[in-house]
């Protein structure tokens, strides 16, 4: 019998719910079928909005810290289980929305020299030789600084990796095909009115939506809906869920997608559609 090569994939993050909300479903099925996988999450969330009224009185560090407790709690969910904060918890702190004051924080992550926060996260890829690493494109999926420096941090490290002796085979960026946003929008449109959130977003609010040619990759999580789902809720400070949709801070309704969607950046573009982010990894690159 040939023996199948273990399969090593990484996700880079801004936030603590990122992963959940974006991956959740992609996690806990290469998680069940055992594969390593590998959560890097680049700060703590401390300037979210918090939804609960009972948790509002959090901010700053102890509301990053409560974060901390709720991603460890979400990916306890996901069967996850190396989880990292990138330079260590607290690190790099949450640069808040573009534009603010809060971008100018020289502890922010947006303010983070970038080859020096590669070079951290290279560290981690060196060590767990990841065949597929997953991360946002170049707008971080919708412009939050914290995503975009993510984007820049995560596709640097797998340049400085390369250099140092591990080239990670397939890179993936966050992505919804338009269709399927426009189809999930029209069905929560109809099932507002049953739903316990009184406005619905838009695709404009979606990360990462583009037209459906550019998506490469779909992986079917259908299986793993309700970690991901439980995930989601782990972060009650950020997302209230009622499923098959959720809500942030901003009281949007929004499609929780169970099949999650990828555009390949490096590796062989694949001819048709691929089902599974390991598709054509060698055995050579297996180890
Ligand atoms: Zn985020």
């Amino acid at each position: 019998m040939t023996e199948l090569p273990e399969r090593r994939l990484m996700l880079v993050h801004a936030h603590p719910d990122d992963e959940s909300i974006n991956n959740g479903a992609t996690m806990a099925r290469y998680a069940a079928e055992g594969a390593r996988v590998t959560l890097v999450t680049c700060t703590l969330g401390e300037r979210g909005e918090v939804i609960p009224p009972e948790l509002r009185h959090l901010s700053g560090a102890a509301l990053g810290q409560h974060r901390l407790g709720e991603l460890k709690e979400a990916t306890r969910a996901l069967g996850v289980e190396d989880v990292r904060l990138l330079g260590g918890a607290g690190r790099y702190s949450d640069s808040g929305m573009m534009g603010l004051p809060d971008n100018d924080d020289p502890g922010c992550f947006w303010q983070a020299d970038v080859d020096q926060a590669a070079g951290l996260l290279a560290e981690v890829v060196l060590e767990v030789r990841p065949q597929v690493l997953v991360t946002y494109d170049e707008n971080g999926g919708y412009g939050h600084p914290d995503h975009i420096q993510a984007h820049r941090v995560a596709m640097r490290a797998v340049e400085l990796a390369a250099d140092a002796g591990w080239s990670v085979p397939k890179v993936y960026w966050n992505r919804v095909p338009r269709s399927v946003a426009e189809q999930s929008f029209a069905r929560l449109h109809d099932d507002l009115p049953g739903l316990p959130f009184d406005k619905a977003a838009t695709v404009d609010d979606l990360p990462g939506v583009v037209d459906d040619g550019r998506v490469t990759t779909a992986v079917d999580g259908g299986a793993h809906a309700a970690a991901k789902a439980a995930a989601m809720r782990a972060h009650a400070t950020q997302i209230t869920v009622a499923e098959p949709y959720f809500v942030l801070s901003n009281e949007l309704a929004q499609p929780l997608f169970t099949t999650e969607y990828y555009e390949l950046v490096r590796g062989g573009r694949p001819a048709e559609r691929e089902s599974d982010l390991f598709a054509g990894v060698g055995a050579e690159e297996a180890s």
